[in-house]
């Protein structure tokens, strides 16, 4: 980039310095062209008025001949009367020149003629005396190439000398340039005490953001692999060591019984942890590919409720269904799954003789799930914390009703996957309740 920058930049200086030499070149031309005339015509005044050209024969004998302006006289037929550098009867009939031409018309006229034999450029002044003839004044200078020629050293050694300067200013300049962003590269943790430029403030944080954000998710990963291991390890260590004691023939009939009933409920609770995980790692692959439609929330709610009665008779616990049919725009499989994970806390976490309700209704054209309970409630500092993967707030409480501490885990992820929002509001001792807000109401008639 510093390369580039430069190379750019010293472009640009010899492409400006070459412009402006060309250009005040040619703007100094015109301005000496300009001068010539001025000087003719003063010139041509001074002769007229001191009545030098009136007596043609005087004029032969005295008049600058040795000057190197050239002075013509020309008759009122366009025949030449007097020329201090020519014989006049060699000279052909003048009236056809455009500078006499212009005498003739307007009182005065100039031409520029290029001369190729002596390589100048003629410069004419003509003016019509008061006796009709017309006194003409010329000079004999270089051409704009002959100028440049001349001053040719000049130009390149200025232009030289400017390219020269403008590549150390251009070098010093892309330094300055590109500090900043340099200063902000090598330390983006602490941008505000840094001099860098404020529009590139919003794309380092971003980058900071992007970068903060996958060190989390690969902590999040490597904590996730360490937890999977550890909760997977102590199942499998109780099978094994079960299953040992019977091999070893260490075991009575009655321990056999026992044991094989541990190893029975271990491995199914090994079977229960590893569906989670697999359904965990699809939810995070299928983040695009989801099957959206139509369901209705009401419905998979009553589904669940009546799934869900056996396991509430057992703890004496009432559930109850309020609300109307809501439509909503989503995955079903996701939607029951929501449903079950929290109906099936709710119960798992009350009291004996608890209530579990559940709600579906439209609030300002949200749908909203509610699903409360009468139980144990979650402590305000655990409130953030259980939709995480594997946390727990009583790890043994959540085991022996056979949790794995990713339920909730999973409904944050169907949530988001549906641009919902979630509510808790939990009081210990008393009971908790989690809503969830579905954007996308669709309306139905009749
Ligand atoms: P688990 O399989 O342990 O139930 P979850 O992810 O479903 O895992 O829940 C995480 C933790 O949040 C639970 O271990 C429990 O401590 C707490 N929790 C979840 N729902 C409730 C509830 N309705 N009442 C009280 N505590 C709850």
């Amino acid at each position: 980039m510093k390369r580039k920058i430069n190379t750019q930049m010293t472009i640009l200086t010899i492409v400006s310095v070459v412009f402006t030499l060309v250009l005040a070149t040619l703007a100094y031309y015109e301005l000496f062209k300009r001068e010539i005339m001025e000087d003719l015509r003063s010139y041509a005044y001074v002769i007229m008025r001191s009545g030098a050209v009136d007596n043609v024969e005087q004029m032969k004998e005295y008049v600058l001949a040795e000057s190197d302006v050239r002075i013509t006289l020309i008759a009122e037929d366009g025949s030449v009367k007097y020329d201090n550098e020519a014989e006049t009867s060699a000279m052909d009939n003048h009236e056809s020149r455009p500078e006499i031409i212009a005498a003739r018309n307007v009182g005065e006229g100039v031409a520029i003629r290029h001369s190729k034999t002596i390589g100048q450029n003629l410069f004419y002044y003509a003016v019509e005396m008061e006796n009709g003839n017309i006194l003409r004044v010329g000079k004999e200078r270089g051409s704009i190439w002959a100028i440049y020629v001349g001053v040719l050293p000049w130009i390149v050694s200025i232009g030289c000398l400017l390219i020269a300067v403008g590549s150390v200013l251009s070098h010093y300049l892309t330094q300055q340039l590109l500090e900043p962003i340099e200063r902000m590269a090598n330390d983006m943790d602490h941008l505000d005490g840094l001099n860098v430029y404020k529009e590139m403030v919003p794309f380092a944080i971003k980058i900071r953001k992007q970068h903060e954000d996958i060190i989390k998710n690969a902590k999040m990963r490597q904590d996730f692999t360490a937890n999977v291991s550890h909760e997977l390890k102590t199942p499998l260590a109780a099978i094994s060591g079960y299953s040992e004691l019977i091999e070893n023939g260490m075991a009575t009939a009655t321990d056999t019984q026992h044991f094989a009933t541990e190893i029975h409920k271990n491995s199914q609770r090994l079977l229960t942890l590893i569906n989670d995980i697999i359904r965990l790692s699809e939810l995070d692959v299928t983040e695009q590919s989801l099957t959206m439609q139509e369901v209705d929330l009401y419905e998979i709610a009553e589904t669940c409720v009546s799934m869900l009665q056996m396991q509430c008779e057992k703890h004496n616990i009432t559930m109850s269904l309020s609300g109307m049919n809501c439509f909503i725009y989503a995955n079903r499989e996701m939607m029951e799954e929501l449903v079950y994970n929290l109906c099936d806390n709710a119960i798992r976490y009350n009291y004996q003789g608890g209530h579990v309700s559940v709600d579906v209704s439209v609030e300002q054209e949200q749908v909203i799930l509610t699903v409360g309970d009468t139980g144990i409630g979650i402590p305000k500092e655990d409130q953030e914390r259980i939709f995480e993967r594997f946390y727990r707030v009583d790890k043994s409480r959540s085991k022996s009703t056979g949790g794995t501490g990713l339920g909730l885990a999973i409904v944050k992820h169907i949530v988001e996957q549906h641009g919902a929002k979630l509510m808790l509001s939990s009081e210990l001792g008393l009971g908790t309740q989690i809503r969830v807000y579905f954007g996308d109401y669709i309306e139905k008639n009749g």
